[in-house]
């Protein structure tokens, strides 16, 4: 299958080739013909399926179809995305697909002034990619709205939820017009994802990728038992391995992760820390550091994490184990994407060996023990 057997515009078809995006993935491939076609959606599938381009590539499309009808530079599309990163990077993929369209977007989230992101609203915007506090501050301060909303995306449900979004959620929906699309996209199918698919959806269409316990399989994963007090050696020891060019390493603390990046760096790593008490401008240089290489190593909570898109990363080590299984699918699932492979090391203390038996439960099979290090 190929792009162009999509029906997508030559114009997306190009900037996907500019990208280097041959051939669409599968929740691209069952996703872009029904949202074409205006359907609304129900897209079960994680983060690393491809799945922004899966609505990117056809609301672009939708909205340049309808050019002609002079309602130039209202907002006609909303994003809706829990965090910040993940907002931005809604809006790369936004800004990568629609340069030869002429489709103006605007990217709005807390934590930084609103003063910049009025400015760009007042401007004129097709397309709102949002976080839920913020967009509701500046509908409620008259900056923003919503009545000319045609297509409707709410991006990782499941999380939205998870963060106690439901009610921010409902209020921002209750300002949109009745007659729109709308594309659901969450992780996982829980009772409660699909209680709130159900009150917004008309007649979806569902679509489904790997569900969270099978994308392991792309990922080599290998456990390390190690004491807690010598899992610091034990990183020194795994990234004397000049092929790890790259890792997100994963913490359980906001200060377990500073502590990690401060001894890396003390040891010549160059290493940086994301978590939620860093400024946004130091998350997000945190993070440009990472994807152009000056920094080798990213340490990050699982909040901080989520959302993280780094092309070609390639290991991920996991300092400490998860206490939910799942998060520890969602940490792997930061490398291998897209088809390519990962590797995923993971330490594990003698305290925390419930918690990989979860995990070994919930991916069906036990994580290969690496027994062969010095502090075994
Ligand atoms: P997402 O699930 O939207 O976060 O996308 C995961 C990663 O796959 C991102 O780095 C995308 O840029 C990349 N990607 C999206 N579509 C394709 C494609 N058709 N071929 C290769 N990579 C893709």
């Amino acid at each position: 299958m190929e792009f162009s057997n999509l029906r997508l515009i030559k114009p997306l078809v190009m900037a996907l080739e500019k990208k280097g995006y041959t051939h669409p993935t599968p929740i691209q491939e069952q996703a872009i013909p029904h949202v074409l076609d205006g359907k609304d959606l129900f897209g079960c599938a994680q983060t690393g399926t491809g799945k922004t381009a899966a609505f990117a590539l056809p609301i672009l499309q939708l909205l340049d179809a309808k050019k002609h009808e002079n309602k130039n530079r209202v907002i006609k599309a909303l994003i809706l995305a829990p965090t910040r990163e993940l907002a931005l990077q809604i809006s790369e993929n936004f800004l990568a697909y629609g340069k030869n369209l002429g489709i103006s977007h605007c990217t709005v989230f807390g934590g930084v002034s609103q003063n910049p992101q009025v400015a760009n609203l007042r401007r004129g915007v097709d397309v709102l990619v949002a976080t839920p506090g913020r967009l509701l501050d500046l509908m409620n301060q008259g900056f923003i709205k919503l009545n000319n909303v045609e297509h409707f995306v709410l991006d990782e449900a499941d999380r939205m939820l998870d963060m106690g979004f439901i009610n921010d959620i409902k209020k921002v929906i209750a300002k949109l017009p009745v007659k729109r699309q709308t594309l659901f996209f969450s992780a996982t199918a829980a009772p409660d994802i699909m209680k709130l698919a159900n009150t917004i959806l008309h007649h979806p269409v569902s679509v489904s990728v790997t569900p969270v316990s099978s994308t392991a399989s792309l990922v080599t994963q290998s456990v390390y038992y190690v004491k807690k007090e010598n899992k610091r050696s034990l990183l020194k020891f795994v990234l004397s391995d000049s092929k790890i060019e790259h890792a997100l390493v994963f913490t359980r603390t906001k200060h377990g992760a500073d502590k990690v990046a401060k001894d890396l760096n003390s040891m010549g790593v160059a290493a940086e820390a994301i978590h939620g008490n860093k400024s946004q401008g130091a998350r997000e240089r945190a993070l440009k550091g990472f994807k152009n290489r000056t920094i080798r190593i990213l340490v990050a909570t699982d909040i901080a994490s989520r959302g993280i898109d780094v092309d070609k990363l390639t290991h991920v080590i996991n300092y400490e184990i998860p206490e939910q299984a799942e998060t520890y699918v969602h940490r792997i699932g930061r490398t291998g994407r897209a088809g390519s492979t990962g590797i995923a090391m993971s330490f594990c203390a003698k305290e925390e060996m419930p918690y990989l038996k979860d995990i070994n439960k919930l991916i069906k099979k036990n994580i290969e023990v690496v027994s062969t290090h010095p502090f075994n």
